[in-house]
């Protein structure tokens, strides 16, 4: 979701140079240096500027936050409080971040160079998250089993007690939400662990926590490295529950940590490498052309449901492509604090390199790179990165396999449906998958062949809160959004009354 603001580019670099961040741990209720009083830096990726020196969290800190986290479950403050009331206080803070959601939208934008419309709908999508599932919190019903009538059984659900969520850099504030609001509606302690990417919007959010009645120790935020209090937090005997987004390579180690530890229940959401079929009978060739670019180039394609893999019926693959690019020439980055810009600034230098290097790795392989002909050759300094299209692109190369996380679309082309499906489903992931086509009986047929926890018939990315989010195979095996993830977070728990 992308919000046209009503603030100009020059109010928006005002307000920029006039903030100030919230830099400090958020553990029981206080904002505290780490033990070792280490700090990291947050850079804007569109200037190279440093934004803040952010608190490092490590083992003690994780080790303290586990211990009030638990605490303040068993003291059933919060995890037995009756849900309405739990509803009353997540709606409060839900108009808390809508009071506040320009200035959350704009320390994502400067965190992680993401342009500011685009942060906008992100706050607005976590908005309508956490009302979703703070209205949703007292309509759940418990069950009674069919017992004989010598017996009464209950069938209750239960929060599972402390759960971490870790989470990425590449939609903080909403990622976070999506974590965090169906983890506290059924009443469990969260610990939120930042990606040191972006850690700004989720210490701005432990502000707005304390403005409300969540209880201490209830929602804590320890900003730091995976490697140190994400690991720490994963080994620990004392978490209940891992939810995370994030690589498919850490969601593999997170398992692991799993089972060298207490067998915590681990959800993850992992990456994608997703197809977007485009059959020669989809309506409106140009209009489907411009939704494929979007698919690929918003968010500078660092987005898990990316459309990476784009493919197209030989017939009616070069016309297609040709509008393809024709839209992409509109979709160029520029500063991420211009509400005009389509694309911002790649998160970190890192991740530019890594997007750099599978563009070269293309044409070495032997990809045929389009030319997309901008209104200005200017890219911003920082870095930035232009919409890529890849054509001629063949299943073994890496740009058609690999998660690149970047504007970079690999183009292949098939000669009939079932050469489509086996395309798409030639791959690791089956994270979201799109097609277009105008035959009814076509799109559902395709539709149920692919391994896919999503799948898009003529559109890509349905926003709606109503419908589960998450992947198959190696994007993991959580989901996030709708009444679904309210089940994730608890437990069932069967009582069994014996009448005599
Ligand atoms: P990442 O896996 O590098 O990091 C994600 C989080 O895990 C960060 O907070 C990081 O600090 C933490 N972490 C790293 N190593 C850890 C460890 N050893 N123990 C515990 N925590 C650790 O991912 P990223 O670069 O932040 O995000 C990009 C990835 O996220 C992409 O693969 C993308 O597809 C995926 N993603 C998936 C979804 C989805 O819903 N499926 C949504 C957004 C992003």
């Amino acid at each position: 979701m992308s919000v046209t603001p009503s603030v100009t580019h020059a109010q928006w670099q005002q307000r920029a140079s006039q903030l100030s961040f919230e830099t400090r741990a958020y553990l029981n209720g206080e904002f505290v240096p780490a033990a070792s009083g280490e700090t990291f830096a947050s850079i804007n990726p569109a200037t190279g500027n440093t934004l803040a020196n952010i608190v490092c969290c490590g083992a003690v800190e994780a080790e303290t936050a586990v211990a009030h986290a638990r605490a303040a479950f068993e003291s059933g403050d919060w995890s037995r409080l009756a849900p309405a009331a739990r509803k009353r206080t997540l709606l409060a803070l839900a108009d808390l971040i809508a009071e506040h959601q320009q200035e959350l939208a704009l320390l994502d934008t400067l965190d992680m160079g993401k342009p500011i419309g685009s942060a906008l709908g992100d706050v607005a999508s976590a908005i309508e998250c956490l009302r979703y599932t703070a209205e949703s919190l007292d309509k759940l019903y418990g069950q009674v089993a069919p017992t004989g009538d010598d017996a009464l059984g209950l069938i209750v659900r239960e929060p599972l007690g402390v759960v971490v969520s870790i989470v990425p850099w590449n939609f903080p504030l909403m990622m976070t939400i999506w974590k965090i609001a169906p983890a506290l509606a059924t009443g469990n302690s969260v610990i939120l662990k930042p990606s040191e990417k972006s850690s700004l919007s989720a210490l701005r959010l432990a502000q707005l926590v304390a403005e409300t009645a969540i209880p201490k120790g209830v929602f804590q935020v320890l900003p730091g490295f995976g490697a140190d209090v994400g690991k720490a937090l994963a080994l620990s005997m004392q978490v209940d529950a891992i939810a995370f987004t994030g690589s498919t390579q850490v969601g593999k180690l997170l398992t692991q940590y799993a089972g060298q530890s207490n067998l915590k229940r681990t959800f993850l959401e992992c990456g994608g490498k997703n197809p977007n079929i485009v059959f020669e009978d989809c309506a409106d060739l140009p209009s489907v052309a411009h939704q494929a670019a979007a698919a690929i180039f918003h968010n500078q394609g660092e987005v898990c449901i990316a459309g990476s893999r784009l493919l197209v019926h030989n017939r009616i693959r070069e016309p297609f492509v040709r509008a393809l690019c024709e839209a992409a020439k509109n979709m160029q980055p520029g500063d991420p604090l211009d509400p005009q810009s389509f694309m911002g600034a790649i998160v970190d230098q890192e991740q530019y390199d890594k997007i750099a290097g599978y563009i070269e790795l293309g044409a070495q392989q032997g990809a045929h790179r389009e030319t997309i002909e901008a209104q200005s050759s200017d890219l911003p300094d920082g870095l930035f990165i232009p919409p890529t299209v890849f054509n001629d692109v063949t299943p073994d190369m890496a740009i058609a396999t690999e998660e690149i996380f970047g504007p970079v679309l690999a183009v292949m082309g098939f000669d009939d449906e079932e050469e489509a499906i086996a395309l798409a489903n030639d791959s690791d992931y089956g994270l979201a998958a799109g097609l277009w086509s105008q035959d009814v009986n076509r799109v559902i047929r395709v539709a149920r062949r692919l391994q896919s926890g999503q799948v898009y018939i003529n559109n890509w990315a349905g926003p709606d809160m109503t419908m589960p989010f998450g992947g198959v195979k190696q994007s993991g095996n959580g989901r996030d959004k709708s009444l679904q993830t309210l089940g994730e977070y608890t437990e069932t728990k069967s009582i069994w009354l014996a009448i005599h």
